[in-house]
């Protein structure tokens, strides 16, 4: 497998990416933090009248952070852990950050509100009553269920969510607990290579908006479009700006002049394609005599920050500096657990000459590694990081 870096990466990125990764030791991921600077500008000149909340998850170090604080952006946050390290760095206004997660505990919604944090998410009766008790006043916005799970590499859905009818029973009911109904969120499943997700989810948005000011007196104001949209990996995507042309498109073609606020909790698409992970061929072996595919044995693994290759359900683009004729392999972690395995149906074409201390280097992994890096799984340490 050729990979043409520089469609992923610009030769100064990859430049300092490299000149920080010769000096240290696998496995770790390096982020470039100019090219997450330059994601957040690129969503923002496509969704210029919307407010993005950075999905934490994503990465939560303090580097991304403070950058994307001093740009502007809000934050999505769904944990007190999260919640804690954001507000660490300092200078985040409460009206910058809402409770996205809808499964919380009922001292955690106390935490949030003590903070000064009035925005939550919900998809569930016992969770607005928790909500009414713990933090009164509040807003609300409903997360409702969205198609979508077939063409989103990593889903989100069913976990999430819920049906139309009851998300607008709901926004009645905090209503009546003296809640505000905020708004409507859906997300239409992470890396969605489907532009039309959005426009069916927005198209229920509309339904519920519609039916709740009729029926109900009630005016909706916000909707939470949440994230989903794509990074670079091996199945190639939309650029961020078409997705941008087309969603605004949905937008205006369903609520005309009369937009409400609207928000956007991107975290793949602004960190997955500012990192670069490093990782060393620690074996490389046969199974028999004439097995025709070698195994690519890896100093990282499903436990130390790959875990989105379940199901290979991501597929990172790997570059090694090794250019000889290519044979397929199947590429696994170094523990002792066989579900340590990334990819072996769809197999990675990678240099004869690869040899054992060689690096292989995993593109776009700058979200969603170091946050899923197990403490210590067999002894491992989690997965190393540092910021250019
Ligand atoms: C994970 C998550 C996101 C981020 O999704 P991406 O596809 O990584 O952009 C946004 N909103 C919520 C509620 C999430 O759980």
């Amino acid at each position: 497998m050729t990979i043409d870096l520089h469609s992923f990466y610009t030769p100064t990125s990859f430049e300092r990416i490299k000149t920080l990764a010769d000096s240290k030791d696998t496995p770790f991921v390096v982020i470039d933090t100019h090219t997450i600077d330059k994601q957040y500008s690129e969503l923002k000149a496509g969704f210029p009248i919307a407010d993005i909340f950075y999905a934490m998850k994503a990465n939560p170090a303090p580097e991304i952070l403070t950058l994307l604080r001093d740009k502007g952006a809000s934050f999505d946050v769904a944990s007190i852990y999260e919640l804690d390290k954001l507000l660490a760095i300092g200078d985040v206004s409460s009206e910058k950050i809402s409770y996205g997660n809808t499964i919380k505990k009922t001292k955690d919604i106390r935490y949030f509100y003590d903070k000064g944090v009035r925005l939550f998410a919900s998809d569930s009766e016992a969770d607005i009553r928790n909500i009414a008790k713990e933090a009164p006043g509040s807003q609300i916005y409903l997360r409702i269920l969205t198609e979508g799970s077939q063409t989103a590499d990593w889903p989100l859905s069913r976990k999430f969510g819920c049906h139309t009818d009851m998300a607008m029973d709901l926004l009645i009911l905090a209503r009546d607990l003296g809640l505000v109904p905020y708004g409507v969120s859906f997300h239409v499943g992470s890396q969605q290579r489907d532009i039309g997700a959005w426009d069916e989810a927005i198209g229920k948005v509309k339904i519920i908006f519609e039916r709740l000011k009729e029926e109900d007196n009630i005016q909706l104001q916000m909707i939470n479009m949440g994230g989903g949209f794509p990074a670079n990996y091996l199945s190639r995507t939309n650029d961020l700006a078409t997705y941008a042309e087309e969603i605004n498109r949905f937008l205006e073609e369903d609520f005309n002049d009369k937009l409400p606020r609207i928000i956007l909790e991107p975290g793949r698409s602004l960190i997955a394609n500012a990192g670069i992970l490093v990782s060393e061929v620690v074996l490389i072996s046969r199974k028999s005599n004439t097995a025709l595919n070698r195994w690519v044995f890896t100093d990282v693994g499903k436990f130390s920050g790959l875990i989105e290759t379940l199901d290979e359900a991501i597929k990172y683009p790997i570059y090694t500096e090794k250019s000889g004729t290519e044979e397929d392999a199947i590429i696994a972690g170094p523990t002792c657990d066989s579900a340590d395995i990334m990819y072996e149906t769809h197999k990675y074409g990678l240099p004869l000459d690869l040899a054992i201390g060689d690096r292989l280097y995993w593109l776009s992994t700058g979200a969603y590694t170091t946050t899923y890096s197990a403490i210590e799984f067999n002894g491992f340490p989690p997965l190393a990081s540092y910021y250019v």
